[in-house]
């Protein structure tokens, strides 16, 4: 039964227990006659997910063939490269191309209790294997073509996040559909008060420009932080005497840009080797990392790995104002101040203040009560 057709006013639904199953109804072999709350369970699952991830990085365009999946997959070897423990979620539902992207063409994935396993890439120098999961690995042939109604999009999306068993993630990096629709809007409803960050993928061109400007105002209209845009097939190097030229006129782009308030990334050259490195199943920012392709990916990993530790810093902040506040109530913090000499107490909620956070600790009267 999907989430869609699950009717939670079902009166022989049975709630709060739940069968510790990590995946979702739909592939249950007791679905038919399992009488639990299964809207319940499927939050519990997505939840059980969302919590072991820390950051979440929708690497999105607007228009398809602009390259968004190659650029996904190289932001996941690039910061699995510098030893992050990453997961590639491929929600592009009508084109799932990192099952090739990382040399997976053909495999399947198997389910447990656990939920579904995702594929585990390896590569020299990696210290986790990237996590890979896919609806490619749940089709009966890879040129099977998929045609979806929405209620199912949305099953899909639900599926992919909270179905695989994606374990402890640094980040996980999710491959989207082009535009700003459905799959998009149903992704930032499951994922909202988690850590979201979104990269725009686009080309210079003027028609990508314009669809790209789109998916920056649904950014800005839903209040997901969007760190940049990765220019796709901005230039190419001469095979002959390596001059960089440009294909496109880029001074439009970079005006764009600024007056939409969105910083250029990185800007990667239309490149035969990006492209066979995607077809052969070996990331190019792995295969050949001190290539002009590899360090301009590496521009928008590290824009990823800047937003992390922000909202790892937002975090302790966040966690050390809190105890600030607790120790402000906490009648053992006054009891002690009352037995060192008035005079020095001043002084002393000074230094316990810049400890916690810099918020002054409230004076205390003889009493040792807050004044
Ligand atoms: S996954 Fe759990 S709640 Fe869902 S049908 Fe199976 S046993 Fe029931």
């Amino acid at each position: 039964m999907s989430v869609s057709q699950f009717n939670p006013q079902d009166p022989l639904a049975l709630a709060p227990a739940d069968c510790d199953r990590g995946h979702a109804c739909q592939f249950c072999p007791e679905e038919p006659s399992c009488r639990l709350d299964k809207g319940h369970h499927e939050k519990l699952v997505l939840d059980s997910r969302l919590t072991r991830i820390d950051q979440i990085i929708m690497v999105m365009a607007n228009k398809g063939g602009v390259g968004k999946s190659t650029v996904s997959a190289n932001i996941a070897a690039g910061l699995a490269a510098q030893g992050y423990r990453v997961g590639v979620a491929d929600a592009d539902i009508h084109g799932p191309n990192q099952s090739r992207f990382f040399g997976f063409v053909g495999e399947r994935v198997r389910i447990s209790k656990r939920g579904l396993s995702p594929l585990a890439f390896n590569a020299s120098g990696l210290a986790h294997p990237i996590q890979v999961g896919s609806l490619a690995f749940m089709m009966e042939s890879d040129d099977t073509p998929i045609v979806w109604r929405d209620s199912y999009k949305h099953d899909f999306m639900h599926h992919l996040i909270g179905s695989f068993d994606w374990g402890e993630l640094d980040f996980l990096i999710i491959d989207m559909p082009p535009g700003t629709g459905n799959e998009l809007i149903t992704l930032s409803d499951l994922l909202e008060g988690q850590n979201v960050a979104a990269v725009l993928v686009t080309t210079p061109q003027e028609v990508a420009l314009m669809d790209s400007l789109k998916a920056v105002r649904f950014c800005q209209e839903r209040g997901m932080p969007l760190l940049g845009v990765v220019e796709n097939m901005a230039g190419v190097t001469c095979p002959h005497c390596s001059g960089e030229f440009h294909l496109f006129p880029r001074d439009h782009l970079a005006e764009a840009l600024d007056k939409a308030g969105v910083a250029s990334l990185a800007q990667v050259p239309f490149s035969l080797a990006l492209a066979s490195g995607s077809d052969s199943g070996q990331p190019i920012v792995l295969d050949a990392p001190e290539s002009a392709e590899a360090r301009a990916f590496s521009l928008a990993v590290n824009a990823c790995v800047d937003q992390a530790k922000a909202n790892f810093a937002a975090a302790a902040a966040d966690s050390l104002k809190a105890m600030n506040q607790e120790a402000q109530q906490a009648p053992e913090l006054e009891q002690a101040l009352a037995a060192v000499p008035e005079e020095q107490r001043d002084a002393l909620r000074s230094e316990l203040a810049a400890l916690l956070g810099n918020q002054p600790l409230p004076s205390a009267g003889h009493d040792g009560s807050p004044r």
